[in-house]
């Protein structure tokens, strides 16, 4: 089937679902959830290469290798991120660990950058440097030159994520693409946090793309996933073996489904996200007790430009500072009723989250410091909800702010 010629909305509705459904029952419109571990082959077939069984031929043989749910969502990611091989995964973790473990040895080099998910950096140093011998470089990816300077001759591996957690840093993914070529190195870019339609990896010249599924794509905060999407055969052909044989931590039948399920609102829920979170950053950086926005959306991010070239829009997650201590901080939180308290992002229903004591408090305050995650830092991924509620509940925050500072003022006198 020609998929080239249809737009993103198309493919992220119907496209891999018919492919993939196998029924002989009905025509299903919605690919089923097929919860079985193991297939019928009916009769011994000495010739059958089970390294390589085509599931688009109908060739299955147990789950762990292929599903035909998790096969129709494959498809579906790959043709949303533009690519050829699309492969989905138990978690973001598994698909980030599957990815670099397909790429580098030990003796290798990876190049990264240091505003890296938090689990994704632990990964790098715990798992590939203090344990597979791979040597990891942690740079500050806003500044092309900077990369290029870190890599060796050794270097297998640029991992970037654009726009990154809590900062709303980016990277130049056409840039690094030219700096990871030029060394004979791969461009991997984990893509979770615009998702596939505001931004497209690998058509900037990025080698692999990754996301957390269970950020936007599934979009609902009711399951936990990821996937890989590559143009790269070779590649491809190594994460596929992880994923069913090396390491077998392939996305279960029923997280694909929801999956499929909710690409199918990405560009109607990425519109309104995006609309939301300019919104609230709008009101926000207007705003006495705030210090600074950190969205891209906004004229005044230090990389906007950058941001309208390579993103066709900016996403739901926006960070900020308070003009408070922590107490103050807390006060804010504690009055927000749109907005509860925790981690993740990229549902339809809005979260605020405190980096320094919550996502990022496994670092040092030193590296906190380093990077700029301050404790009056607030992340917030905006959903997607009336405006005007949450508007409101933004100004009770702000409300309850101002009256614990005047009593502290009050008692200071
Ligand atoms: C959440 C997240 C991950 C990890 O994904 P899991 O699904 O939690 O394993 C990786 N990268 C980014 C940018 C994320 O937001």
């Amino acid at each position: 089937m020609d998929i080239h010629n249809k737009r993103f909305e198309t493919l992220s509705v119907t496209h891999g679902e018919h492919e993939s459904t196998t029924s002989d029952v009905a025509e299903d419109v919605v690919v089923p959830i097929h919860l079985t571990s193991t297939y019928a082959v009916g009769g011994l077939n000495p010739d059958a290469d089970l390294e390589s069984l085509n599931p688009d031929a109908g060739e299955y043989l147990y789950s762990r290798l292929s599903n035909p749910t998790r096969n129709a969502l494959e498809h579906r990611l790959a043709a949303m991120e533009g690519g050829e091989y699309g492969m989905a995964f138990a978690s973001g973790t598994a698909a980030i660990v599957s990815t670099v473990m397909a790429t580098v040895q030990p003796g290798d080099h990876v190049v990264a950058f240091d505003d890296l998910y938090g689990g994704t950096k632990t990964m790098l140093s715990r798992l590939f440097e203090e344990r597979l011998g791979v040597d990891v470089t942690l740079v500050d990816a806003r500044d092309p030159d900077a990369v290029a300077d870190a890599v060796r001759p050794e270097t297998e591996l640029l991992w970037m994520e654009t726009p990154t957690n809590p900062l709303m840093r980016l990277c130049d993914i056409a840039a690094l693409a030219d700096v990871a070529h030029d060394a004979g190195a791969l461009l991997g870019v984990d893509n979770t946090f615009v998702s596939p339609y505001f931004q497209q990896p690998l058509a900037l010249g990025a080698d692999v793309v990754v996301h957390s599924t269970t950020k936007y794509l599934n979009g609902h905060s009711d399951s936990v996933g990821g996937a890989v999407v590559t143009d790269d055969e070779t590649l491809a052909g190594e994460i596929r073996f992880l994923q069913q044989v090396g390491m077998g931590n392939m996305l279960s039948p029923f997280d694909a489904y929801m999956v499929l399920r909710g690409t199918k609102t990405l560009p109607l829920r990425m519109e309104r996200h995006q609309e939301n979170a300019l919104a609230v950053a709008d009101y926000l950086e207007s705003h006495d007790l705030v210090t600074a926005v950190h969205y891209p959306g906004l004229e005044s991010h230090p990389q906007h430009d950058l941001a309208k070239r390579q993103m066709s829009g900016y996403g739901g997650v926006l960070s900020f500072e308070l003009d408070a201590e922590l107490a103050g901080v807390e006060q804010f939180l504690g009055a927000l009723r749109e907005f509860p308290l925790a981690v993740s992002l990229g549902g339809v229903e809005s979260l605020v989250e405190h980096p320094a004591t919550m996502t990022h408090s496994p670092l040092t305050q030193a590296a906190r410091d380093e990077l700029g995650i301050t404790d009056s830092l607030v992340r917030m991924s905006v959903g997607v909800e009336h405006i005007a509620d949450l508007l409101a509940d933004l100004e009770r925050g702000f409300d309850a702010l101002e009256s614990a500072q005047e009593k502290t003022a009050a008692t200071s006198d």
